[in-house]
C-alpha cells in the first residue's frame, strides 16, 4: 500500500498539469503502423510515425527479425560485452560502418541510450560542452549526466556559438552539441558553419542524425551526407528505430574512437545487447534501403505534395525543409484542439506541448512517410482545411 501523503501530493501535481494542458496520455494503436492504422475502432490516416520509409512493415524485414529470432532467440541474454555480442550485432555493425564510409560503428538499444552514455563518455571535468538549444532530450540529459560545464547557444545561431567559442579559456576541451535534422521543427542544423566553427576553434563536433538517417542525402546517409560533409564529422550518431524501421542506435567513427567508447560508456556496457531480431531487421532494412532509393524519392515527392498544400491553406510550418512538418499554434490547449478535431476529420498528427518544445510553441507534429498516396495527402489536406478553421488557426 501506498501511503497517502505521496500520492496526493502526486494527484495534486497532476492535476496542476491538467489545469495546464500538458497531461500526456497514450494514443494506441491497434494495428501495425502504416500510412492507415486503426485507432479508436477506426481507420486513421497517420501522419505521426517516423517510419519514413516504411520499412516497420516490409515483408523481408520482418523476415529476417523472425529468422534471427529462430537461430539466435528471444534475447541475447547478457550485456554485449559479457556473453550478448552475437552474429546479428557483429554483422549489423559492420554493415553501418561501411554504409556511414566509417571505420567502425558501435550499436545501442536505444537513441536515448546512446546519447546519454556517449557524452559523458567523450567529455567530462573540465571540459565545455555547447549545444543547440533545440536539441533533442536525450542530447540535453547526456550533457546534464557529464561532468563538463554545459551551455546552450539559441537555436542554429553560429555567430552566438562563436561569441561562447571565442569567450572560454584558452586550450579549453570543448565540444559542440546538435540534432542533424531537428526532430520537433524539421530543419536542419547549418553543418558547414558548425563544422568550420569547430575546426577553427579545436572543438569537436557531435550530431545526433535520428531522423536525417535514411532521408538526406544522396544515398541515405544523413545530414553530413546531404552538406557534403561525409567524412569530416567525427563523432555521428543515428538512431535505428525511425527511417530502420526497428529499434536501436549507432554511433559511426574511428575505430580507436568505437574501442575506446566500448570501454566507458556506461549505456552501452551496463545493459542488456538489443535482442538479435532488431539487428537482423535493421541490417535488413539497410539493404532495402540503399537496393530501394525509390522510397527516398516517394518520400520526398509526398513531402513536397503535403508541404506545399499545407502552405497553400495558410499554415505557418516554420522553417520545415524536410518530412517533418510543424504547423505552428502557440497555446498547448488550442493545439489539443486542433488535434482532436484533425482526428475527427480521420487524420492523425499529434499536438506537441512543453516541455518537448518550448513554451508558448506548442504545435502539431506532421510526418510523411514513402507510404502515403497523393489520395492519403489530399484526404489529409482537406482534413487540415476543416481543423483548422475550426480554431481558427486559418
Ligand atoms: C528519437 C530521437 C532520439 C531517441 O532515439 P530512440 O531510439 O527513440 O531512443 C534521440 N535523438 C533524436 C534527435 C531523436 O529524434
Amino acid at each position: 500500500m501506498f501511503k497517502v501523503g505521496p500520492v496526493h501530493m502526486f494527484e495534486k501535481r497532476f492535476n496542476e498539469l491538467a489545469a495546464r494542458h500538458l497531461t500526456r496520455r497514450l494514443t494506441p494503436l491497434h494495428s501495425g503502423v502504416g500510412p492507415v492504422v486503426e485507432m479508436a475502432g477506426r481507420h486513421i490516416l497517420l501522419l505521426a510515425s517516423n517510419d519514413y520509409l516504411g520499412l516497420a512493415m516490409h515483408p523481408e524485414v520482418i523476415q529476417s527479425a523472425i529468422e534471427a529470432t529462430q537461430r539466435f532467440g528471444a534475447g541475447a541474454g547478457a550485456a554485449r560485452l559479457i556473453s550478448g555480442s552475437l552474429p546479428p550485432h557483429q554483422e549489423l555493425e559492420s554493415a553501418l560502418a561501411q554504409f556511414k564510409g566509417t571505420e567502425a560503428a558501435l550499436t545501442f538499444s536505444s537513441g536515448y541510450l546512446a546519447n546519454i552514455g556517449t557524452i559523458p563518455a567523450l567529455i567530462g571535468l573540465g571540459g565545455l560542452i555547447l549545444a543547440d538549444r533545440l536539441c533533442h532530450a536525450s542530447l540535453i540529459d547526456g550533457c546534464r549526466l557529464s561532468a563538463a560545464d554545459f551551455r546552450i547557444y539559441r537555436h542554429n545561431d553560429t555567430s552566438h556559438l562563436q561569441s561562447l567559442l571565442a569567450k572560454r579559456r584558452r586550450a579549453r576541451r570543448t565540444l559542440i552539441v546538435t540534432d542533424g535534422l531537428f526532430s520537433m521543427d524539421g530543419d536542419l542544423a547549418p553543418l558547414p558553419e558548425l563544422s568550420r566553427l569547430a575546426q577553427d576553434y579545436e572543438a569537436d563536433l557531435y550530431i545526433d542524425d535520428a531522423h536525417g538517417t535514411g532521408v538526406m542525402g544522396p544515398h541515405g546517409r544523413g545530414t553530413a551526407e546531404h552538406f557534403g560533409l561525409d567524412t569530416q564529422i567525427p563523432f555521428q550518431m543515428g538512431t535505428l528505430g525511425k527511417a530502420f524501421g526497428s529499434s536501436g542506435a549507432y554511433l559511426a567513427g574511428p575505430s580507436t574512437l568505437i574501442r575506446y567508447l566500448m570501454s566507458t560508456n556506461r549505456s552501452f556496457i551496463f545493459t542488456t545487447a538489443p535482442p538479435p531480431s532488431s539487428a537482423a531487421a535493421v541490417a535488413t532494412a539497410l539493404r532495402v534501403m540503399q537496393r530501394e532509393p525509390e522510397r527516398r524519392a516517394r518520400l520526398w515527392a509526398n513531402r513536397e505534395r503535403l508541404f506545399s498544400g499545407l502552405t497553400q491553406l495558410g499554415f505557418s510550418l516554420s522553417h520545415s525543409v524536410s518530412p517533418i512538418m510543424p504547423i505552428l499554434v502557440g497555446n498547448a490547449e488550442t493545439a489539443l484542439t486542433f488535434a482532436e478535431n484533425l482526428f475527427a476529420e480521420g487524420v492523425y498528427a499529434p499536438a506537441i506541448r512543453p516541455p518537448t518544445v518550448p513554451d508558448a510553441t506548442s504545435r502539431i507534429r506532421v510526418t510523411v512517410t514513402s507510404e502515403h498516396t497523393p489520395s492519403h495527402i489530399d484526404h489529409a489536406l482537406t482534413a487540415f482545411q476543416r481543423a483548422g478553421q475550426s480554431v481558427g488557426l486559418i
